[in-house]
């Protein structure tokens, strides 16, 4: 059976995740009591194998007085970050250097009086820490053209435009085009990370010529999620799968282009021992 299996190049870590992993291993070296607040990546397995080596992972920072914190690769809201330095947390701050871009555009365009369309997922650990860098009731968070009515743009003449890093490019661009429709003044900042844009192309143009794809990556992670999205709009027959022991068999029947693509948390690893698994199931398959 002819068969072709093509990885998006770009697919898995990236720099922000990588910076994160090697500075929690480093760490690790000299200190038995690290704490990461949260996942410090989407990506379940990456996380157990750092508490097994040691780690810990707490959702907050209750009932812990000392040790070494490692800041996660989407950043903690600056209540966190300042919790942890009053109780003599040693920091070790992974937070990726494009996430420190909205954040400290946040702070800037609130000080100057802007009000704030925050692009992005409601809820999301970047999106919450980008929001404590914002003044109160200064901002709205959104991926919706209908939640800015003409009546928004009139009682918020001066509007800041901050993305998320991991929006898909033309979220961002239906938002500032609709806008430049009332605002009269806007301030635009395009925070999103190039990593992401490029991995998503990647991923778009493998899809287009595909028979399956398979994306590779955390279900909460909002990367992921996107790629698999994206990929959706030319191949209808695309997974998103956290581990090879998700992928059936029924998915590679009468296929000869397989794409994998996958999320900035994924380690290379991770994403051979899926090439392998497929390749074994295209071997069955074809018996
Ligand atoms: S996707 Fe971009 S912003 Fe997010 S951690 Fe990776 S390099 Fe940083």
């Amino acid at each position: 059976m002819n068969y072709k299996i093509e990885i998006a190049r770009h697919a898995g870590f990236c720099f922000g995740v990588k910076r994160a992993y090697d500075m929690v291993l480093n760490a690790l070296k000299t200190d038995d009591s690290l704490y990461m607040l949260g996942d410090l990546i989407h990506n379940k397995q990456v996380v157990n194998e750092l508490k097994d080596k040691g780690a810990k992972v707490i959702e907050n920072l209750d009932g812990i007085e000392n040790g070494t914190l490692v800041i996660r690769a989407h950043g903690i809201s600056i209540e966190e970050l300042n919790i942890a330095q009053k109780k003599g947390f040693n920091i070790v701050d992974a937070t990726c250097p494009y996430v420190k871009i909205p954040q400290k555009a946040a702070q800037k365009l609130s000080d100057e009086d802007y009000f704030i369309i925050l692009v992005g997922d409601k809820g999301h650990p970047e999106v919450d820490s980008i929001v404590s860098y914002l003044k109160k009731d200064n901002f709205i968070i959104t991926k919706k053209t209908s939640d800015l009515t003409y009546e928004f743009f009139k009682k918020n003449p001066k509007i800041g435009v901050i993305a998320q890093t991991t929006l898909p490019l033309q979220t961002l661009q239906d938002i500032i085009t609709y806008s430049l429709n009332y605002a009269k003044e806007i301030n635009i900042i395009n925070s999103i990370c190039d990593a992401t844009f490029i991995r998503q192309e990647e991923t778009l143009e493998l899809a287009r010529n595909a028979d399956c794809m398979i994306i590779l990556g955390g279900k909460h992670s909002a990367n992921t999620t996107r790629l698999k999205e994206l990929a959706s709009v030319y191949c209808s027959n695309t997974h998103h799968i956290e581990s090879e022991q998700e992928l059936k068999n029924s998915w590679f029947e009468n296929v000869n282009h397989i794409g994998i693509s996958a999320g900035a948390s994924t380690p290379d690893a991770q994403i051979e021992i899926v090439r392998q698994y497929i390749i074994s199931i295209l071997e069955e398959n074809s018996l």
